[in-house]
């Protein structure tokens, strides 16, 4: 026996995360697709006043059902329902410390032995982790070569897995591909009331105008969930809040697997303050959106391949040591990531300046390979 008794299937295996370094070491942190502008003065004074009476009722539990907290959420989802729909209901949303909490809240409820979770690679690499933590069978389908979703082939693999969930992030990290809509509907049919479809939208904000979000399918599929952050485009990424939008029944199932009180007291007050001012924190989205075009162009014309992207991310390619290309941009000061099939990487949209820093560092390096 060796110590700690850890679980068989655990041993050995690292935590998931990417490389922390500090500001002197890498100046130009373009690796964890935050938002890269911070709040403002008149911001931080009220979340502070916020989190300061917060603190005199500290004695007491939160509010386990964070009341006010999906009132604000749902007020702030409806934004993105069809003309035609009623606004999304505080009883459709529910919320956890990230969206990370709210996924693996989600597998406890409708994942565990037995059942099966499916998704479709390359994609966000927690996704087999929440399976492996809820014992849950994951099956990983393949994207098209251009990383879309090909319908059929999804639609086949759910046929044959009959999974339990089905997560599938719009637009998808790490290649920012959005789901075509229709998808949304098939795979929900196909699912019927064995299945749960998961539209993981946590870079939800920076789609492409014309790509519609799937909270506009919600009346129609009670079978469908659609997860969002306040870690991205909302420049909250330190406060750890994510929520989700789905049918009510759909969240009264995970209040039966979240630890009491899992909300503090402190980040549901933040959170408040920090929606209040949401007209500034989505202020820059327009923004990042345009850099992230000009990105994907001038990479573009680098000669070489890069994604189509509805986030605020660009993976490009196709390196033959993709390892020495980030160790070198590393070398100047511009982290990226290094993640996504092989050959490619993976870099967040920052500010002018810090873009800036990263084309002059990345034509350093394709200057000393000759080519790209
Ligand atoms: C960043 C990210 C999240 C957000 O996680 P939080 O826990 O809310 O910070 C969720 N899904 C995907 C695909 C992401 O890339």
């Amino acid at each position: 026996m060796t110590f700690p008794p850890l679980r068989e299937e655990l041993r050995g295996l690292a935590p998931y995360g990417a490389p922390q370094l500090s500001l002197e070491q890498a100046p130009v942190q373009l690796n964890t697709n935050e938002n890269p502008y911070g709040p403002s003065e008149a911001c931080v004074a009220d979340i502070a006043a916020a989190a300061a009476e917060a603190a005199r009722g500290l004695n007491r539990y939160p509010d386990r059902e964070h009341v006010a907290l999906r009132e604000a959420l749902a007020d702030y989802l409806s934004r993105d329902v069809a003309a035609d729909q009623e606004p999304i209901s505080p009883a459709q949303v529910w919320a956890a410390n990230g969206s990370n909490e709210v996924m693996l809240q989600l597998l406890q409820a409708f994942g565990g032995p037995g059942r099966t979770v499916v998704s479709f690679a390359p994609t966000y690499s927690m996704y087999p982790e929440y399976a492996r933590d809820t014992h849950s069978r994951f099956v990983a389908g393949r994207r098209a070569e251009d990383f879309t979703l090909d319908v059929d082939a999804a639609l086949g693999l759910v046929r044959t897995e009959r999974p339990s969930l089905v997560l599938l992030p719009s637009p998808n990290n790490p290649t920012g591909t959005a789901l075509e809509p229709e998808v949304v509907g098939v795979l929900c049919e196909a699912l019927g009331e064995d299945g749960l479809l998961v539209v993981d939208e946590a870079y939800g904000e920076f789609r492409r105008s014309g790509t519609p979000s799937a909270i506009e399918l919600l009346p129609a599929y009670p079978n469908l969930v659609v997860t969002r952050t306040m870690s991205k485009a909302f420049a909250g990424a330190g406060l750890r809040l994510g929520y989700l939008a789905a049918d009510p029944r759909i969240c009264d199932a995970i209040r039966v697997v979240r630890l009491p009180y899992h909300l503090s007291a402190v980040s549901q007050a933040v959170a408040l303050a920090a929606l209040r001012h949401r007209e500034e924190l989505l202020g820059r989205v327009d923004e990042l959106r345009r850099e992230r075009d000009e990105t994907v162009v001038w990479l573009r014309d680098r000669g070489l391949d890069v994604a189509d992207s509805d986030a605020n991310f660009a993976l490009f390619g196709t390196f033959p040591d993709r390892h020495a290309v980030w160790q070198r941009l590393l070398d100047q000061g511009v982290l990226v990531r290094e993640v996504g099939p092989e050959g490619w990487l993976r870099v967040s949209i920052g500010t002018p300046a810090e873009m800036t820093a990263f084309r002059e560092a990345l034509d350093v390096v394709l200057d000393e390979s000759g080519s790209k």
